[in-house]
Formats: C-alpha cells, sequence, structure tokens
C-alpha cells in the first residue's frame, strides 16, 4: 500500500501501552485506533485491545461486537484465552483486534469478587503466543478495575489531551492511579506520551494549553499534534481508520507522523543495535 510510507523499526520486545484519560470523549479511541492503523502500516504487528464496553475502538476497525462475539469479557471474567477473541482488522495487514461487547459493562463489578482481580488482563496478555511489535489497550473514561486491568498489563501510558479549557483537570487522579499502580503491582510502568489531540492551531486557547501541557510534561509530549479533522471523525462510521479511509489527509499524515515519533522513542539505540560486543 502506498500509504505505508516505509519501515519503522520495530521495539525489541512487545511495547503494551495503555491509552487512558478518565475524562471522556478527548480522543482515547480515536488515537488507538489511528495509531495502531499508523503502526501496522509500517511493517509492526499490532493488537489493539478494546477495554471500553462502548465498544467504538471494535466499531472503528470494522468488528463485529454483537452480544454473541467471543471478545475480552470472556477473557478477563470467563478466563478464556486471548487467541479465542483475537480478530484481524480487514483492510491493514499486521492488525488485530480483541472486540468488547456490552457485556463488558458488568465486568467492572464481576471482577471484584474474582482472584488476582487487578491482573486478569496482563496473564492472559503474557499468555498470548502470536508475536506482537505491540499492544494498544483503549480504556474507558474512568479509573474503575477495567483501567487498573489496562494499568497492571501496561508498561506505557499514553496520554491523550484534548486542546479546550479544563484539559488538565482530573489529569492528576489519572497520574496518581499511575503512581499506585507502579507502587504496588507494576513497578515498570510510566507516563511515556502525551498526545494533544482535536488541535486548532487558530486559537489562542489551543495554543495555550498546548504550552500548559508541555511546560508541565516535556519529554513525554509528542510533537506531533493531532489537529481537529472531519475525516477523523467520519472514518469510524464506515468501520475504518482514517488511514484507510483518507490516506492522504491532514488527520491520517498526523497520526501516521505521531506514530513514527513512538516507534523511534521506542526503538534500540543504534549504537546498541550495532555496536560489536566489547566495544561499549
Ligand atoms: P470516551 O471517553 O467516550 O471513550 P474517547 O476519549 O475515546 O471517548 P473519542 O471517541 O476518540 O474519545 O473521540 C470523541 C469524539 O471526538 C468522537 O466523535 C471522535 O470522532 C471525535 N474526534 C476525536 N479526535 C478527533 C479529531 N482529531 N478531529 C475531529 N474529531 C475528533
Ligand atoms: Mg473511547
Amino acid at each position: 500500500m502506498h500509504l505505508s510510507g516505509g519501515v519503522l523499526p520495530r521495539p525489541a520486545e512487545t511495547r503494551i501501552m495503555v491509552v487512558a484519560n478518565q475524562k471522556g470523549g478527548v480522543g482515547k479511541t480515536t488515537t488507538t485506533v489511528n495509531l495502531a492503523a499508523s503502526l501496522a502500516l509500517h511493517g509492526a504487528r499490532v493488537l489493539v485491545i478494546d477495554l471500553d464496553p462502548q465498544g467504538n475502538a471494535s466499531t472503528a476497525l470494522g468488528i463485529d461486537h454483537h452480544a454473541e462475539v467471543p471478545s475480552i469479557y470472556d477473557v478477563l471474567v470467563e478466563s478464556k484465552p486471548l487467541s479465542d477473541v483475537v480478530q484481524p482488522v480487514r483492510d491493514v495487514e499486521g492488525l488485530f483486534c480483541a472486540p468488547a461487547t456490552i457485556d463488558l459493562a458488568g465486568a467492572e463489578i464481576e471482577l471484584v469478587s474474582l482472584v488476582a482481580r487487578e491482573s486478569r488482563l496482563q496473564r492472559a496478555i503474557s499468555a498470548y503466543e502470536q508475536p506482537l511489535d505491540y499492544v494498544l489497550i483503549d480504556c474507558p473514561p474512568s479509573l474503575g478495575l477495567l483501567t487498573v486491568n489496562a494499568l497492571v498489563a501496561g508498561a506505557e501510558v499514553v496520554i491523550p489531551i484534548q486542546c479546550e479549557y479544563y484539559a488538565l483537570e482530573g489529569l492528576g487522579q489519572l497520574l496518581r492511579n499511575v503512581e499506585l499502580v507502579r507502587g504496588h503491582l507494576n513497578p515498570r510502568l510510566h507516563v511515556s506520551t502525551i498526545l494533544l489531540t482535536m488541535y486548532d492551531g487558530r486559537t489562542r486557547l489551543a495554543s495555550q494549553v498546548a504550552e500548559e501541557v508541555r511546560s508541565h510534561f516535556g519529554n513525554e509530549v509528542l510533537r506531533t499534534n493531532i489537529p481537529r479533522s472531519v475525516r477523523i471523525s467520519e472514518a469510524p462510521s464506515y468501520g475504518q481508520t482514517v488511514l484507510t479511509y483518507d490516506p492522504g489527509s491532514s488527520g491520517s499524515l498526523s497520526y501516521l507522523e505521531a506514530a513514527r515519533e513512538i516507534a523511534l522513542r521506542g526503538a534500540i539505540p543504534q549504537q546498541e543495535q550495532h555496536s560489536p560486543e566489547g566495544t561499549q
């Protein structure tokens, strides 16, 4: 496909990225599916785990997720192997999805009484045998047990921030949860990536928010911002990512660029990759 734009370096081991922000509608799902498609189009093998009962990521990837479809609910609550629910995504080679159905709405409560309730997703991912370069987990807009399962399973937290007033409100709570999970359950966990979404460069508010986010977070903030784009918002209604729906659009190009930054940041440094033994 012409839009793949070359191959990016693949990570030495699977990068598990949790796309989280308990604020609703900030672009978590849009970011998950479009980054995942961008990485897959660059030659990576990518699994999207839809951890939101709304099933928006499944819809956007054109994956059937009516009530009878085997889903991430079965994995979390019934201990079904992840490989039993993963489906390939049409049109994008190397991209896969574990869908969410409406059943998942009950999981938040059902999980409470189960053994190892916080680490069920982590166990399921560890037992998955297919090779993967990236796992991207789309979280619901809450900090309940589903999001905790994602934070225990992942190593990197990706926070999409919508460039509007109140953008940073509530982030403190998310960051505290990340700290708690890191301290008690998953020492590898860290916020690796902040992505500014729905950015409208013509407004002063957007640039003020961007400046504020950059001064708070510095290095974690990607250089690429995702612009507000009608094509991005239209794509899910066709069961597509913007990468296949309108490959040349500004939205598509910005997600490709963001994916490139993420891939390059996680790559093994050139020196380590190539230097012969004993020269370091
Ligand atoms: P929720 O908290 O409900 O899971 P979310 O954080 O996953 O929401 P999205 O569903 O990705 O957010 O986005 C919210 C809405 O904004 C959707 O209608 C989506 O199509 C739209 N949207 C997301 N990003 C953009 C963009 N860059 N340009 C235009 N519209 C966008
Ligand atoms: Mg969502």
